[in-house]
């Protein structure tokens, strides 16, 4: 399906699983775009092309992007010349109908997934991760109570600015918030289970550099 040198990725990870630090580190080693949907929608909105002024009125208007423009923003961001070689999706697909239609636009262009990661971390400690968290309000950087603290007690060290929890990292939203996520990612995992495109890094107990360890193993491991 896809040439030897692409390496065409889909990142799966649960709010609070590192999937963000994963992800800067696979496009520094390997030289993919990092493509997020957050980020597609808001550069098509920027951009001004038919997609992007179809997303920003649903966005406008606080809704669901639905799947049809999602998918008309990727299929762009895909045909771009920094993604021929390969990409990294983070975002996407997040249900079974968009994987099936991304398997699809991908096919019509010859090309196929090459690798799905899974970050598999136990959700006790998801919400400890997440219900630790603590943001910045001037510059957005994260910290956490535990793992990560400022040098003074809720004060940012980047920039001096105030540290608070945001709403939807209190436990109750917190369970609720992987609940959602493990209804709609586990069925993702068993349309590329068959694939034999899916590995799985365990996240659990681990720092960032041994479970960037199994990332790689995954990423060099020769595909499908
Ligand atoms: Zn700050």
């Amino acid at each position: 399906m896809a040439s030897p040198r692409e390496r065409n990725v889909v990142l799966l990870g649960a709010p609070g699983s590192g999937k963000g630090t994963q992800a800067e580190r696979i496009v520094a080693r390997y030289g993919l775009p990092h493509i997020s949907t957050g980020d597609m929608l808001r550069a098509a909105v920027a951009g001004g092309s038919e997609m992007g002024r179809e997303a920003r009125r649903y966005m406008d208007a606080g809704e669901l992007v639905p799947d049809e423009v999602v998918i008309g923003v990727v299929r762009e961001r895909l045909t771009e010349d920094d993604a021929r070689e390969g990409f990294l999706l983070d975002g996407f697909p997040r249900t079974i109908d968009q994987a099936v239609r991304l398997d699809a636009l991908l096919g019509e262009a010859g090309r196929g997934l090459t690798h799905v990661i899974q970050l598999e971390v136990p959700e006790d400690e998801l919400v400890a991760r997440l219900a630790g968290r603590r943001l910045c309000r001037a510059c957005g950087k994260s910290y956490h109570v535990v793992f990560d603290p400022p040098s003074r007690e809720g004060v940012c060290d980047a920039c001096g600015g105030e540290l608070y929890q945001r709403a939807d990292d209190d436990e109750t939203t917190v369970r609720n918030r992987l609940a959602v996520y493990r209804a709609q990612t586990e069925p993702l995992v068993e349309h590329y289970r068959p694939q034999g495109i899916l590995g799985t890094a365990s996240g659990g107990g681990k720092l960032p550099d041994e479970v960037f360890e199994q990332v790689v193993a995954i990423l060099d491991s020769t595909a499908s």
